[in-house]
């Protein structure tokens, strides 16, 4: 299961390798709160989390550096919320 992969090394080591980057969140552009480490990142909206460009759900590689974004705790969960785009109603029913 690609579930169990987070538990795992490599995916740790892509943590430790994309936070050290110190970038600013891939979403919103404003820096993250690198300085926030431990439980309390668990919790903190503004602390660091490893988001993916190709979401995991979409086919993209949980372990490929180059589909690894920094991210607000935040924002990361804000899109990861948005799991299928509304399609606009069409309003024309006349
Ligand atoms: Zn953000």
């Amino acid at each position: 299961m690609a579930g169990n992969l987070r538990n795992g090394r490599p995916y740790r080591a892509l943590c430790v390798w994309q936070r050290n980057l110190g970038l600013p969140c891939w979403l919103c552009g404003h820096n993250i709160a690198y300085e926030i480490t431990g439980p309390e990142a668990g919790k903190h909206p503004l602390a660091f989390t490893l988001d993916h460009l190709v979401p995991l759900s979409r086919g993209g590689d949980l372990l490929d550096p180059a589909n690894a974004r920094s991210a607000h705790r935040r924002c990361n969960s804000a899109r990861g919320n948005r799991t299928s785009i509304k399609q606009p109603r069409a309003s024309r029913r006349w």
